[in-house]
């Protein structure tokens, strides 16, 4: 059994349509797959139909941008129902609060000559997304010949730390954590960093997170590792997914995986028969 429990589609930054990404799962020979799209479900109802006609198993989720004492991070929801009334009145929130980030970031582009307009943005993302970032702007920034790959586009001028990145503070991390539960869903910490998961983790704990995404193609063994034993400490369920946002960027879909005994806590906790 594969499972890659981290992915996006157009809805948000990735490539692929839900239902292309849920086809290409299946010919990758994924038996789950978790859609995690950024602070959107826009994608999920196509994608649990596409579920269906191919045979893959589809959890709903969600990755919600948010900052927990200062610092971003982003928060997993997983079996969530993506129709709750609180989950879609935070959704809009946020793609509205995309937008003016979006805005503010081109501004700051522009103070340093880089100019780009919204509509760039809007049409790099296609018509199918609900929430907008970064990497529709990186697309846009290679159109316009200011970079030369998305990845030169986040090194010189996007990324984290650049002065025209604006973080998403939409939410603090102890609502969204709230939120996913609300919604019926399970809260893991995606990507924790090292340098701040001892001091983040109690306060995520507290607010009712119950796993960390320990598995990941890009973590070294020993990050993995770490990772892992602070979950076992604070009792927590482990994860695992690619993140994947597309053919070529990054490896390919299907060659990472977790298996069902790596994660065999977190699916009883989701009462997922696999
Ligand atoms: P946003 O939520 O709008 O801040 O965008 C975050 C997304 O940008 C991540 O999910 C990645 O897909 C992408 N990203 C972040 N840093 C980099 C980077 N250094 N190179 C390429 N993509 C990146
Ligand atoms: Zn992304
Ligand atoms: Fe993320
Ligand atoms: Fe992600």
């Amino acid at each position: 059994m594969k499972l890659d429990l981290h992915t996006h589609t157009t809805a948000s930054d990735g490539v692929l349509s839900p239902s292309e990404l849920v086809g290409f799962a299946k010919a990758a020979n994924l038996d789950v797959l978790a859609i995690t799209d950024h602070d959107t479900v826009a994608g999920l109802d196509e994608a649990l139909k596409a579920g269906l006609k191919h045979s893959i198993q589809i959890i709903p989720g969600i990755e919600v941008s948010c900052s927990a004492s200062g610092i971003p991070c982003h928060i997993l929801g997983y079996f969530i129902d993506h129709q709750s009334s609180m989950l879609t009145e935070y959704t809009t929130k946020a793609i509205h609060a995309r937008e003016d980030r979006m805005n503010e970031m081109l501004s700051r582009l522009a103070s340093q000559d880089v100019f780009v307009d919204i509509e760039d943005v809007i049409e790099e993302a296609g018509p199918d997304r609900s929430s907008l970032g970064r990497p529709h702007l990186a697309r846009a920034l290679v159109s316009k010949n200011y970079a030369s790959s998305i990845g030169d586009a986040f090194n010189r001028l996007i990324g984290d730390g650049h002065p025209a990145q604006v973080s998403i503070r939409a939410l603090e991390a102890h609502e969204a954590i709230g939120l996913i539960r609300k919604a019926g869903g399970i809260a893991v910490w995606a990507h924790p960093r090292l340098e701040v998961l001892e001091e983040l983790l109690p306060e995520l704990v507290i607010a009712g997170l119950r796993g960390l995404e320990v598995y990941r193609p890009k973590s070294s063994p020993e990050h993995v590792q770490k990772v892992k034993e602070s979950a076992e400490k604070m009792d927590l369920l482990v994860t695992g997914g690619s993140d994947w946002h597309g053919p070529g960027l990054g490896a390919e879909l299907g060659k990472f995986y977790v298996t069902a005994g790596d994660i065999s806590q977190f699916l009883s906790e989701g009462q997922m028969s696999t």
